[in-house]
């Protein structure tokens, strides 16, 4: 039988659907086997026409006489003017809604329109009425109801259409109404049973649907289109990249994404979390002719994206079902009025006609299909939503999509191109390698104790520790909770609502950790996780790498640590032997991997790698097995001396070869040097650990690997988009073999940046969320913050050169980090210590120089020797005294007491020396070491000299006070 679809109520989450057969009958279509709130029939749309399957419905209860039963349907094509083939088809009713079912009708009060079981029941339950007067909506009403207007109030229909309602319904429109089923108020079980009058679809002005050609279906997209056009954005799309989004640079693979979409050329993109997905479709969106729809399963994650976008100053929307109604009009009112550039909607909502229709109406540009992995039954995480995403596809022919994942299979990902029509040329994949994720495996021994162990690291940053059951959630918190840790639990074993309230308070603040089952996680795009704790083994790599991934989405270093136990891995192979039978080869495989990589003997990262079928070449010296050394690797790390370097080509103005910054870094006091004022640069001198030779090797590495280029007429050094990233965290590796001597091995040195700005900076950033109720990296991220304490602007130009600033956040935030930059120099400035001078650049270079000397410090005061120190760095016992002595010159404090214990020279020679700083001064050792013939090393005298300063210190510092009587004992 052949229908066309001529309504579509809300029922539930499914639709009730309402057709007219050709032979100009009214059916209902009742899908067999579906149960009232299935979604099923959410396919079936007005203006199209099906072939079905059928068979009366045998239940049928008059005045419901219209039912039929749908074993399966076809589509065959849309039509353009259903209205006039209705009019066509079918008599309607004309003038008022008194003859309406046979007459039958009654009015409440209210006016509302119902017949009662008592007076008749009609023959049918549905008609279509062309009304005489215009219909004007009830606006005190909680359901939306149509008014006729009559001389005592009017009479009302309830709406269930779902078409988005509109004010006024104009008189002769034609009207599709209906009987609801049979009811009475619960509380009046006497009462006469009823059924109300309903509205369920109107038909305004027809008018053609793009695509649609009369009497036929809709082009397939599947059709090859014209030739890609030139993309003359694609200038703009730069300039917008850092005067909306305040990048610099495309991150990897973002630039062909970019550029294929601005040509209008379906793509699927495969990038990592973090990999930067969102700016793929967000930059385009800017640019091209229309809407971008944003489809995304996490309703959570939109109102986090559309806020973000807002601080970009991007009009952003979203519709899903969180909103009310009188929200999702708004919404709806701003795309149609093309305020919104990017709309977000949930998969189900999309799929309503009513969006549709908006769509439409507000030119579909681009349709970008996030976690695109849910549209394949073989994905983690199949959503039967997105499957009718075909459909959408096939009705906007002309928008370009977009489709983005994570996490993609091979078959997936040919899953995910079949069903949107993506050729395979459309595939751009990216790198899973995240190599700013440190990994580390431990046996777990002792639980509770390696826990906080690893927190105590981590103290005052956001992490998330992962068990694998509920009760060792609520157990692992409580623990944590008794010791003062600010830790939320989250498990699906908690009401909705502490879950809600748990998530968002781990989105807003910074410290919190929480201690889940994997059900949490999903959906949080909060970029500065610093930390992901597996207590138990995870079933399989798949589920851990993206555990893991959610950490450190900024780019800055995040750790990772999984605390094995053989226990878990017996554990999960019973649940597998309970398991389908089907899946148990599968998953005892996963298992398999996922051990092999929790016992791995050499890189970590090898391993993981692998199973997403990417080779990895070396060690990568950010895992444990590496830093070991015993990751095989022929890689070794050689970051600080990169960003130092890069740091010197970016002071001088990018416009030196090689020669000129060794010779800067090296400290050299040429006149060439000293000419231009390079010997006040804070990287003057920072880099005489290595000799000219090693320094030359390096360069060259650098410029190898791309970190900086070379002009080819004059040698000048220029940085690169990667070297950027570098100086903001990323690290920098060598052949081991071509590393200079001195450099440190697995090192996990920071960011060379001013540690406590980042702290008032991060201060600064709480208070502006906080004032905004927004998270607080949606502000900015760590990672610009960091670069804000690396590069200290002082003038808005120099703030807006921060990755990460945009025109909107500069103007919006930037004189309040300024001003805190400001004032943070300033109070260094008088801070009083004697290396301080009153240049500009002055501060910076304590800074940098501080910073190794700083860590040395601290270590030294947590109790690792002076020969410990001086093996973990790979230095001379010598640079470590100078690093300590330093220390104490820039205002740190030592514990005066293991500064002498240090000492090898016997008490009653110690006297004599101290007399000799007083008489000399503490400037130069010469004078000393020369009076005391040479007998006393240079090494013992700079030790007595930093116990010395020890004591000068003291006297700012009562503890240190207290070990006076004992230099003046000697
Ligand atoms: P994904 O969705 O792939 O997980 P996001 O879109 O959330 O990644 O981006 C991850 C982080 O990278 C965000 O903090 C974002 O601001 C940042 N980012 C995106 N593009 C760039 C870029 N071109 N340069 C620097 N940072 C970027
Ligand atoms: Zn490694």
């Amino acid at each position: 039988m052949r229908v066309l679809i001529v309504a579509k109520t809300r029922r539930g989450g499914g639709a009730c659907v309402g057709g007219v057969t050709l032979e100009g009958r009214s059916v209902r279509l009742v899908f067999a086997g579906a149960l009232a709130g299935d979604h099923a029939g959410l396919e079936y749309e007005v203006g199209e026409v099906w072939e079905i399957e059928s068979s009366p419905d045998p239940h049928i209860v008059p005045p419901h006489v219209e039912n039929i039963l749908v074993y399966s349907g076809r589509r065959l094509k849309r039509v353009r003017d259903a209205g006039e083939i209705i009019r066509r088809l079918m008599p309607s009713v004309m003038g008022g809604p008194d003859p309406l079912f046979d007459g039958l009708l009654q009015a409440l009060p209210s006016g509302c329109l119902y017949i009662a079981e008592r007076t008749g029941i009609p023959s049918r339950s549905t008609l279509f009425w062309v009304p005489d007067q215009p219909l004007e909506r009830d606006t005190d009403a909680r359901r939306i109801r149509y008014r006729y207007p009559t001389e005592d109030g009017g009479r009302t229909l309830t709406f269930v259409g779902f078409q988005e309602p509109v004010e006024v319904i104009p008189a002769g429109t034609l009207l599709r109404v209906s009987l609801a089923h049979w009811w009475r108020p619960p509380e009046r079980p006497d009462e006469e049973l009823r059924c109300h009058g309903q509205l369920s679809g109107w038909f305004l002005e027809e008018k053609p649907l793009p695509g649609a050609a009369p009497g036929s279906g809709h082009q397939p997209f599947q059709q090859p289109r014209a030739e890609p056009a030139p993309v003359p954005e694609l200038a703009t799309a730069r300039a917008l990249l850092k005067q909306v989004f305040g990048f610099a640079e495309f991150l990897p693979q973002q630039h062909a994404v970019v550029t294929r979409i601005l040509q209008r050329r379906d793509t699927l993109v495969i990038l990592p979390t973090g990999g930067g997905k969102s700016l793929c479709y967000q930059l385009p969106a800017l640019l091209l002719d229309g809407l971008t729809v944003v489809v995304s399963p996490l309703i959570a994650l939109m109102q986090d994206q559309v806020h973000q976008l807002h601080e970009l100053a991007v009009r952003a929307a979203f519709l899903n079902s969180s909103l009310s109604h009188r929200e999702y009009l708004s919404a709806a009112r701003n795309v149609r009025g093309g305020e919104a550039r990017i709309l977000y909607v949930a998969p189900e909502t999309l799929l309503r006609p009513e969006t549709l229709l908006l769509l439409e109406e507000s030119r579909l540009a681009c349709l970008a299909v996030d976690e695109a992995h849910c549209i394949s039954e073989w994905g983690h995480d199949f959503r039967p939503e997105y499957r009718q995403l075909e459909q959408v596809r096939q009705r906007f022919p002309e928008a370009v999509c977009v489709a983005l994942t994570a996490t993609a299979t091979p078959r997936v990902r040919r899953d995910i191109r079949r069903l949107l029509g993506i050729e395979a040329a459309g595939e751009i994949t990216g790198s899973f390698n995240r190599p700013n994720l440190f990994l580390g495996v431990q046996a777990r021994s002792d639980g509770l104790g390696q826990t906080l162990t690893f927190l105590e690291q981590h103290r005052g940053q956001a992490g998330i520790v992962y068990c694998s059951t509920r009760k060792q959630v609520d157990q692992l918190a409580a623990e944590l909770a008794a010791r003062d840790w600010p830790v939320l639990p989250y498990h699906a074993g908690l009401d909705s609502e502490s879950r809600r309230r748990n998530q968002e308070r781990f989105i807003h603040d910074d410290d919190v950790v929480m201690v889940a089952t994997i059900a949490f996680g999903m959906g949080i795009n909060k970029s500065n996780v610093r930390f992901i704790l597996h207590y138990n083994l995870p079933r399989d790599l798949e589920g851990y790498y993206q555990e893991i991934g959610r950490a450190g989405r900024d780019g800055l270093p995040a750790d990772c640590l999984l605390l094995h136990s053989r226990a878990d891995a017996v554990t999960i192979r019973r649940f597998i032997d309970q398991g389908a039978d089907s899946e148990r080869s599968g998953r005892q495989a996963r298992l398999e991997a996922m051990i092999r990589y929790a016992e791995a003997a050499g890189c970590r990262r090898i391993p993981l790698l692998a199973y997403f079928g990417e080779a990895h070449e070396g060690g990568c010296g950010q895992c444990d097995r590496c830093r070991a050394g015993d990751g095989r690797t022929d890689q070794v790390d050689v970051t600080e001396a990169a960003r130092n370097f890069l740091t010197c080509v970016e002071r001088t103005g990018e416009s030196f070869g090689p020669v000129r910054i060794i010779d800067v870094l090296r400290g050299s006091r040429s006149q060439r040097v000293l000419s231009r004022g390079h010997d006040r640069l804070p990287v003057h001198g920072v880099g005489r650990e290595f000799s000219v030779r090693e320094w030359r090797e390096l360069a060259k590495q650098f410029i190898e690997q791309g970190l900086v280029k070379q002009d080819l007429e004059f040698g000048g050094l220029r940085l690169s988009g990667r070297a950027r990233a570098v100086l903001n965290g990323e690290r920098v590796f060598v052949r081991r073999g071509r590393e200079p001597a001195g450099v440190r091995t697995g090192s996990d040195s920071q960011a060379t940046h001013d540690s406590g700005l980042f702290e008032l900076l991060r201060r600064k950033r709480r208070e502006l969320a906080d004032q905004g109720g927004l998270p607080a990296y949606i502000i900015f991220s760590d990672r610009t913050l960091v670069e804000m304490a690396r590069r200290l602007p002082r003038t808005a130009e120099e703030f807006l050169a921060i990755n990460g600033v945009g025109e909107a956040r500069l103007a919006n935030y930037g004189e309040g980090f300024l001003e805190v930059i400001r004032a943070h120099g300033a109070s260094r400035h008088s801070g009083g210590s004697a290396t301080v001078g009153g240049s500009e650049t002055q501060p910076t270079r304590l800074k940098t120089v501080r910073r190794r000397c700083e860590e040395i410090g601290e270590a030294f005061t947590v109790g690792e020797t002076i020969d410990q120190l001086a093996a973990r760095f790979g230095v001379k016992r010598g640079t470590i005294l100078q690093h300590l002595e330093q220390h104490v010159v820039s205002g740190g404090r030592l514990d005066a007491g293991r500064v002498l214990a240090a000492s090898a020279l016997p008490v009653e020679q110690r006297a004599p020396v101290l007399a000799l700083f007083k008489r000399h001064g503490l400037d130069r050792l010469a004078p000393v070491f020369e009076e005391l013939g040479g007998r006393v090393a240079y090494d013992e005298l700079r030790l007595l000299r930093i116990w010395f300063r020890c004591g000068e210190a003291g006297s700012r510092n009562s503890t240190l006070a207290k070990s006076r009587p004992l230099i003046e004992g000697m």
